[in-house]
């Protein structure tokens, strides 16, 4: 029986790994930089938490869900993005209390579960790597978690980045245009596609994220959201562009952007790249926005909040290149059964002093040894054979300079330390 991985899924190999620890590592050294703490949450959570926050009409609840009943009855969902677990979190753990420094400021990464059409840069099981902010009302924080994205993604090797922005307005803003925008579509409601003509009824605003082609033309001539928002929203929105320009950083002004996630209002911004990685056009590699009724939707107190998703898989093909496998400083050549005892105890006292070691488990030639030793590129190599048993002593060879020497075993467990560095310096 040959079992397959299930659809949309990825195995990450030694070799890919190393890539993936390198991204990580640049990532969480880039999200200190802005006082971010990472925050873990379950994989899969109540349902309701996602449903009640993406909304139940975005694409993600109601097509792409991976729900499931437990043995206890219970309608469970793997998360299908970070934030609505977060916020759950930050309600049940009460982290809007007093003591906690505002903005309350998290990350996460890790594995996210859409039912997609599996393709280049579009999986089942991905990764994202995500900030919220909560406890910020300032146009300020907005300007900032944009600025976060820009330089996780230079910094994971993104040679240009096109930022994207738009503003969905305050519920006052939205209201005035959801009325606008039915009055717009309505004559239009049996040319749109299926989904978009219960969009329309439900939730209009989730058509200007229509993927069909014929909405998307629909979509062109409707009124734009920039034109409706109210004194507030859009001085909310100007100070977000004002900070973004005193801070040097580009952007578009999209006015059809609206985001897949029902929770967002004010500043929305995508983070894109043109990258020949991507097979030509912009690809979406980081997105997010606020959401100031998202904590109160959870049960918790009025709270502001901002954050992003950055897509791992598509963040990986920026960041490209190679790293090299890790090369093993010591290897152990023993050179009869007897000798494998010592062998490995010298290698667990090594081991204990910090360095990485390897030896044969295979009871092969020494020839054969030898030759792995040089292969994995090892400054030192150490051989025990029956004179070395007898006499308590082994072989060190600096491979760098060919020089051999015997020394007691004793004082090479003392000395390793010492005896690594010099054969390095040979
Ligand atoms: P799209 O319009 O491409 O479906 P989205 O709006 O569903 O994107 P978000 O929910 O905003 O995407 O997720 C943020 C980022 O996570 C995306 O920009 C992308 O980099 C990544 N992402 C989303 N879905 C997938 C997926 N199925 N496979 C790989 N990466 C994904
Ligand atoms: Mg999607």
């Amino acid at each position: 029986m040959h079992y397959q991985r299930p659809k949309g899924t990825a195995d990450i190999l030694p070799g890919q790994s190393a890539l993936w620890q390198r991204v990580e590592a640049t990532a969480r050294d880039i999200l200190a930089r802005y006082r971010y703490e990472e925050i873990r949450t379950p994989l899969f959570e109540n349902e309701e938490v996602f449903s009640r926050s993406a909304g139940d009409t975005s694409d993600i609840v109601t097509k792409e869900m991976y729900t499931f009943e437990d043995k206890g009855g219970r309608k469970m969902a793997l998360r299908p993005e970070g934030t609505a677990g977060v916020v759950r979190a930050y309600v049940e753990n009460k982290l809007y209390g007093p003591e906690f420094q505002k903005p309350y400021k998290v990350y996460y990464m890790g594995a996210m579960f859409r039912y997609e059409r599996p393709q280049s840069g579009r999986q089942r099981e991905f990764h994202q790597i995500g900030v919220e902010a909560f406890g910020a009302e300032t146009p300020a924080i907005d300007a900032e978690t944009i600025a976060l994205g820009r330089d996780l993604l230079m910094g994971l090797g993104a040679k240009s980045i096109r930022v994207v922005i738009n503003s969905l307005g305050d519920p006052e803003s939205r209201a005035a245009y959801h009325e606008a925008l039915v009055a717009y579509l309505t004559p239009y409601q049996a040319e749109l596609s299926h989904d978009s003509q219960v969009r329309l009824v439900k939730n209009p605003l989730r058509i200007l994220d229509s993927k069909d082609a014929h909405d998307q033309e629909i979509v062109k001539g409707a009124p734009k959201i920039l034109d409706f928002l109210s004194a507030t929203a859009q001085q909310h929105f100007t100070a977000v562009q004002d900070l973004l320009d005193h801070m040097g950083i580009a952007y578009d002004i999209d006015a059809d952007m609206v985001r897949g996630l029902d929770y967002y209002n004010h500043t929305i911004f995508e983070l894109m790249s043109d990258d020949p990685v991507f097979g030509g056009g912009y690809t979406t590699v980081l997105a997010g926005g606020r959401y100031n009724g998202l904590v109160e939707e959870l049960g918790g107190p009025q709270t502001p909040g901002i954050g992003f998703g950055m897509g791992v898989e598509r963040a990986m093909l920026l960041a490209a290149g190679q790293v090299p496998a890790p090369h093993v400083p010591v290897y152990i050549v023993t050179i009869s059964p007897a000798a494998t005892a010592t062998g490995m105890a010298l290698a667990s006292a090594i081991r204990q002093q910090g360095f990485a070691v390897d030896m044969d488990y295979l009871d092969r030639k020494a020839k054969a040894q030898f030759k792995t030793a040089n292969k994995v590129g090892a400054d030192l190599v150490l051989t025990i054979g029956d004179s070395e048993l007898e006499a308590d002593t082994v072989q060190v060879k600096a491979m760098a300079s060919g020089e051999q020497q015997t020394l007691p075993m004793s004082e090479l467990r003392e000395h390793f330390a010492q005896v690594y560095a010099q054969a390095k310096e040979d």
